[in-house]
């Protein structure tokens, strides 16, 4: 039953999210809805819903307006930059971070297709970086992902762990109406992907008419037993023509952060602007707002732009809470002071 209401509603989205784009591709946000899991799954009182719709390519506003906003700048990348060493398995963790939380990137590509990591995987990296970066100039405290050593030595920095997964399925079948299932259903039943304490992101090479899609739960409870601390799937896709050299069709700019956002608990149905359940529209500037053409431009990339959303005024210089689960609570991200060898702190 629950099967089925799910793939209708992916269904019915598709159609939206295409005809939204047909019409004028200008105004408005990609369709997005919340899909209902019924039952609390032991968890008291607690609401919990789990995964949202794909945000769809106006997410990504780079084809859409002249100026993008600053929150859609993609972030220069270089193949030197990265030491191109692909590994079909989740490395070593990092000396000192092996059991903390943190976000394992997987790179996936199609069974017939060849891997393109060796030419993308520079920009995965950079990305990733950028992912983070945000929260780190904003709040001093970023994303904490599974890193290893650079091969090549030299003391040169560690690099995010990304494992390469050679698909079972076809392009036709990854790029499908219900990829999201196809990608989530394939690792986890790949016994390499089932870390309790890592969530879990995806560069999905294959056709897809979205730029991204990511499990949101909502549960407001502000304690270790939220449900935004266990694993999840998020996956960044490819709408774009592969062949262009920049990006390999893939959305960029936001769109990894953005889902990532998701995981972690962005946003609460309750917060103020959550004009959708999961998205805010108080600034186009921010991560996990939808820009629509009257969105206020506020000037400057954010995470939470107000801090009355999804990150506490407390986390943020301030010294009131927000009453619902708020990001800098969680686990996967770095504690004050920004070094992610470390738990977080959370201002519960
Ligand atoms: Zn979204």
């Amino acid at each position: 039953m629950r099967g089925t209401s799910r793939v209708a509603t992916r269904a019915l989205l598709a159609v939206a999210v295409t005809g939204a784009l047909l019409v004028s591709g200008l105004s408005g946000p990609a369709s997005s809805a919340e899909e209902q899991v019924a039952g609390d799954h032991g968890h008291g009182a607690a609401q919990k819903h789990r995964s949202h719709g794909p945000d769809g390519i106006a997410l990504d506003r780079q084809d859409l307006v002249a100026a993008p906003f600053a929150a859609d700048a993609e972030v220069p990348w270089a193949s030197p930059e990265y030491d191109g060493a692909a590994y079909t398995s989740d490395r070593p963790d990092v000396a000192g971070r092996a059991g903390l939380a943190m976000v394992h990137a997987i790179y996936v590509y199609a069974r017939e297709m060849s891997s393109r990591f060796p030419t993308f995987g520079a920009m995965f990296q950079a990305d990733m970086r950028d992912a983070s970066r945000l929260l780190q100039t904003q709040y001093g405290r970023g994303i904490r992902f599974d890193e290893r050593p650079d091969t090549r030595g030299g003391g040169r920095p560690t690099v995010v762990d990304v494992t390469v997964v050679h698909s079972r399925y076809r392009s036709a079948q990854l790029g499908a109406a219900n990829q999201f299932d196809v990608v989530a259903g394939e690792l986890a039943a790949d016994g390499r992907f089932s870390n309790p304490d890592k969530k879990y992101v995806v560069f999905l090479d294959a056709p897809s008419q979205y730029c991204g899609q990511g499990e949101l739960w909502q549960d407001t409870r502000r304690n270790a037993g939220n449900a935004s601390e266990q694993r999840t799937i998020a996956i960044v896709y490819r709408p774009y023509d592969p062949n262009t050299a920049t990006t390999g069709g893939f959305c960029r700019g936001r769109t990894l952060r953005h889902e990532l956002g998701h995981n972690l608990g962005a946003l609460q149905n309750v917060a103020p602007h959550a004009f959708d359940g999961a998205h805010c529209a108080d600034s186009a500037e921010d991560t996990m707002c939808y820009t629509f053409a009257n969105t206020p431009d506020t000037g400057a990339a954010v995470f939470d732009y107000g801090n009355d959303d999804y990150w506490d005024p407390i986390a943020a210089g301030g010294t009131t809470k927000l009453p619902w689960w708020t990001v800098n609570l969680s686990r996967f991200v770095c504690p004050p002071g920004g070094d992610c060898s470390r738990p977080n702190i959370p201002e519960f």
